[in-house]
Parts: structure tokens; C-alpha cells; sequence
């Protein structure tokens, strides 16, 4: 039996803890059946946003006549484009796993990793090699998580696709039933409508991302009705093939209303040649057999730890999606520094959540960061509010962003509590935000500084300018053009 100082179960963040520990001269391991990355490089963040560049381009192109631009698309290669993103990000998942493989002092393990007891890992390679055992005096579970299938009635005699699929297909669907509202669907459904599939998108709450600030969700469920038959406060009940009712190929979903926001809606049926299940995930925790060890799990089934990312046991850490936090890739990364501190220098840092962004790539895009102000108004927290469109800002403007918006929210001694963006290059914009959140920062920081003109960043500008102390404003305003 091997004995490491450390075992990572999972290669996506938690690798980067077992390359730091290799680097410090301990011996690693890092236990995973798939490809090196994640979620993240091979079925997640880098394909779904290749993709959606891609609808960038063609809605570019369509918008272009509003620029005085006389273009059209002629063409999707959709074949081709997921042949390229495919290439590009197993190329990537290939060269990590290249990279460990030739570092000194870490072995990549090829397997599904389960705990015999709190430290021992039984490896079961899918080569049918044998089970391996391994044991690390410090375990990190970093196994993510999978999509969630919903029990909708008939779904075991019809085909479906998950988020894993839906990036790779060779052909684009032409019609497509959508069952999920959250940031996965809302992308899909902008992706796949943009490129000209007749897609239904049914979610469960009255908006669509409805866990965003109201503002943005609202915003997000009109724009998505632009690519998409947006059904909100639904929920699929049922799927059968099409066929079974002498209609062709294809599924029939029924779509009944949902408790969450829809009083006196009819059911309603959906045709379309495939059905995408895109309602959540569910951590990888079933199959750890962690009940050989004392780390303890919510009833969903995701890892219980301290604010230090330690589990239930000593020296077993948790990091990423399998946490339940903040699913999002920079989330599992930050956790995975915390882990590298925590363990590496014995430096009991804690999580801190409180400026952690995330962004949604939908058109428009959204990008938000802290409370939003249904969380400060359920919470009795008294806060100030600006909002600012983009067209207060001659670049936005300039970009015809007029329905993006960027709202601040503060305390009244100038907190920063939240900042949600709606428009072009939210996420970046975002940023300077973040900055000063993460800084224990107040409104004056993000005003104070000077901001490039004629930059985007003049939106939040304007927006912190709002609700900032200072007694001279030079934020500008080019609103009385853009409403004329
Ligand atoms: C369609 C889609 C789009 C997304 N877009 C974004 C985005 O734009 N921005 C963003 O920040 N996040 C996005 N995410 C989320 C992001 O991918 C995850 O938050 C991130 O990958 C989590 O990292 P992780 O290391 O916790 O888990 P993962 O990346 O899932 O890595 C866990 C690894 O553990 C392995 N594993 C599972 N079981 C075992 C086992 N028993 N033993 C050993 N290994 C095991 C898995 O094979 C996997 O490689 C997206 C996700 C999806 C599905």
C-alpha cells in the first residue's frame, strides 16, 4: 500500500492543493477518473463560454444594421465549432494531466477514489487493473459535483441531455425543451436560441436566476424571451416520445404550473426534438463511501465543515462544488487556497464569502457581487440604492447598452453591501468593485478614483458617485441623448 502525506480525491481545484503540497517537497497524490481539470475545463465554464462567444458573434452580426452595417450569417459550422472547442479544451485537460505526470513528488492516481477509513482510499481504476489502496496523513476531498435528473414521469423511456452533452453535439437541435430557470438554463437557452433553435425554457420560479437581485432577474427573463419561449413558474411533470402520439420523432413534455409563482396558470405541452435537463447539481459524495469515516454530510448530501474548510475528522479538508457553497470555479479555487494555507502553513485562515462574485453569460450578461436588496430588505439592514443605465456613460451609449444598469447598494456609512451589473462586460466591470469590497472598502473608494474616458467603468462610476460622500460630482451623464 502507497502512504502519501497528502491525498487529493478529485483533479479539478484540489489538484492545485497536491501540486502546491509536491512543491513544498511533500508527497502527493491526486486521485481521478476523468480528465485532469474538472468540471470546469472539460464540461463547464471554458466550453459553455466558447460556445457562447460564438452566439456573440452571430448576434453582433445581426445587430449590425443598427450601426449602419449592412451583414448577415450565412452559415453555422456547428459541427466544426464543437469539434474546435472540443480539441481546445481536452488539449488543455491533456496537458495538465502531462504536467503532473512528469512532476516531481505527486502521482496521479487513474480511478474512482472510496474511503476505507479516514485514511485509507481504495482506488478503482476503470481499466479493470484492480483496486489500489492508498493512505494520506492528510485527505482532501475535492470530487464536485454532477447534473441533477429530476424525477419527471416517463424520463426513463425517453433520451435526454445534460449540460455534460448539450456542449459537445454535432448537430444543432432544431427544437429544444429546456427544464431548468438557473444560470446553466438561462445560458443554454441564449446559446442555443441565438443560433436559431426553437427552444421552450421552463422554469420553476416566477423569473428566471431568480436567486439574483431582482433587478437582474427580472431583466434576464425579459431578454431571454428575445431567443427563447420563456415559461416561468412551470415545472415539467411529464415526458413521453412524440411518437406515441403519432406526431413524429422527438419528446412531448407537459409543463404544469409550479407552486413558486404561477396562480392560475394552464398546463401546457411542449414539442421538441430533445429535451435538456439543466435543473442543478449533486455532489459526487454517494459513491466516497464516506460512512467508513466520521465526515458528515446535509441531507443533500453535501460535505458539513468548519469555516477552516476542515471536515468532522482531522485532517480530512473539503474544498469546491462538493462544499455546496458558492458553485462556482474561482469559489473552489479560492477554497483550495484556504486548504494550501490551512494544511501547508498550519495557518488557520478562514472562508470569507463576502465579496465573492460570479457572473451569469447570458445576453445581456450579469455579474454580481454581496447582498442583493431583497437579502438586505428581508434582513431589516437600512441601505441606500442607485441605480445608473449604461447610457448615463457616453460609452455605453455608444455600445446602444441603454437597458444595462449598474445598482449599487450601501449602508448608510457608505458599506458597500452589494453591487449588481446588467450589460456588456459585466463581469469585468464588476471587478473594481470587488476590489474595494474585498478591502473592507466604502462607496468613496470606487468614486474616488479616477475612471478612464469613455470607458464602461463610468457606469459604476456614476452608480458608487450616487451614493457617495463627495462634494463635487464630474460623473457624467449622457441620459438626455440616450432617451431622445
Ligand atoms: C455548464 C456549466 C457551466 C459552468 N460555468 C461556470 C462559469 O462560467 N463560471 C464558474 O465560475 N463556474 C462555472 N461552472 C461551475 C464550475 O465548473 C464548478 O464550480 C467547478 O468546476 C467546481 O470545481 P471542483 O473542483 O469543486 O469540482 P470539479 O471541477 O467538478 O472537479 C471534481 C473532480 O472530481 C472527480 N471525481 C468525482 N468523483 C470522484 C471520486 N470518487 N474519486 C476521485 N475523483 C472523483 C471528477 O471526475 C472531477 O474531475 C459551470 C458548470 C457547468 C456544469
Amino acid at each position: 500500500m502507497e502512504a502519501y502525506d497528502i491525498v487529493v480525491l478529485g483533479g479539478g481545484s484540489g489538484s492545485q492543493v497536491a501540486t502546491a503540497a509536491a512543491e513544498r517537497g511533500l508527497e502527493a497524490a491526486v486521485v481521478e477518473p476523468g480528465p485532469l481539470g474538472g468540471a470546469c475545463i472539460t464540461r463547464g465554464c471554458v466550453p459553455s463560454k466558447a460556445l457562447i462567444h460564438r452566439a456573440d458573434v452571430v448576434e453582433a452580426v445581426r445587430g449590425a444594421e443598427a450601426f449602419g452595417i449592412d451583414a448577415g450569417v450565412h452559415g453555422v459550422d456547428y459541427d466544426g465549432i464543437t469539434d474546435a472547442i472540443h480539441d481546445t479544451v481536452y488539449a488543455k485537460a491533456d496537458n495538465q494531466t502531462s504536467s503532473m505526470r512528469e512532476a516531481a513528488n505527486v502521482t496521479l492516481c487513474r480511478g474512482e477514489g472510496r474511503f476505507v477509513d479516514d485514511r485509507t482510499i481504495a482506488v478503482d481504476p476503470d481499466d479493470g487493473s484492480g483496486t489500489a489502496e492508498i493512505t494520506g496523513e492528510t485527505v482532501v476531498i475535492a470530487v464536485g459535483g454532477r447534473p441533477m435528473v429530476p424525477p419527471i414521469d416517463g424520463l426513463e423511456g425517453v433520451g435526454y441531455l445534460t449540460s455534460d452533452d448539450a456542449l459537445f453535439l454535432d448537430e444543432r437541435p432544431d427544437e429544444l425543451v429546456i427544464v431548468g430557470g438557473g444560470y446553466i438554463g438561462a445560458e443554454l437557452g441564449y446559446f442555443f436560441g441565438a443560433l436559431g433553435a426553437d427552444i421552450s425554457l421552463v422554469g420553476r420560479s416566477e423569473r428566471l436566476v431568480p436567486r439574483e437581485d431582482e433587478a437582474v432577474s427580472t431583466a434576464v427573463t425579459e431578454s431571454l424571451a428575445d431567443y427563447c419561449d420563456v415559461y416561468t413558474g412551470y415545472e415539467a411533470a411529464e415526458v413521453e416520445p412524440a411518437d406515441e402520439r403519432q406526431s413524429g420523432e422527438g419528446i412531448v413534455v407537459t409543463a404544469e404550473p409550479s407552486d413558486d409563482g404561477n396562480d392560475g396558470g394552464e398546463t401546457v405541452e411542449l414539442a421538441a426534438d430533445d429535451l435538456l435537463l439543466a435543473t442543478g447539481r449533486r455532489p459526487n459524495t454517494d459513491t466516497l463511501a464516506l460512512e467508513e469515516t466520521g465526515v458528515e454530510t446535509d441531507d443533500k448530501g453535501y460535505v458539513e465543515t468548519d469555516n477552516r474548510l476542515e471536515t468532522a475528522v482531522d485532517g480530512i479538508w473539503v474544498l469546491g462544488d462538493v462544499i455546496g457553497q458558492q458553485p462556482y470555479k474561482h469559489a473552489a479555487d479560492y477554497e483550495a487556497q484556504v486548504v494550501m494555507r490551512n494544511v501547508l502553513d498550519d495557518a488557520s485562515r478562514t472562508v470569507d464569502y463576502e465579496a465573492m462574485p460570479h457572473a451569469i453569460f447570458t445576453e445581456p450578461r450579469v455579474a454580481s457581487v454581496g447582498q442583493t436588496e431583497g437579502d438586505l430588505a428581508d434582513a431589516g439592514r437600512e441601505y441606500e440604492v442607485a441605480t445608473v443605465p449604461y447610457d448615463a456613460a457616453p460609452l455605453g451609449l455608444i455600445l446602444e447598452a441603454g437597458d444595462g444598469f449598474v445598482k449599487a447598494l450601501a449602508g448608510p456609512d457608505g458599506e458597500i453591501l452589494g453591487c449588481h451589473i446588467v450589460g456588456p462586460q459585466a463581469a469585468t466591470l464588476l471587478h473594481e468593485v470587488v476590489v474595494a469590497m474585498d478591502g473592507g472598502g466604502t462607496v468613496d473608494d470606487v468614486a474616488g478614483p479616477v475612471h478612464v474616458h469613455p470607458a464602461l467603468n463610468e457606469v459604476v462610476y456614476a452608480a458608487f458617485d450616487e451614493l457617495s460622500s463627495r462634494a463635487y460630482s464630474t460623473a457624467p451623464d449622457w441620459r438626455d441623448v440616450g432617451d431622445g
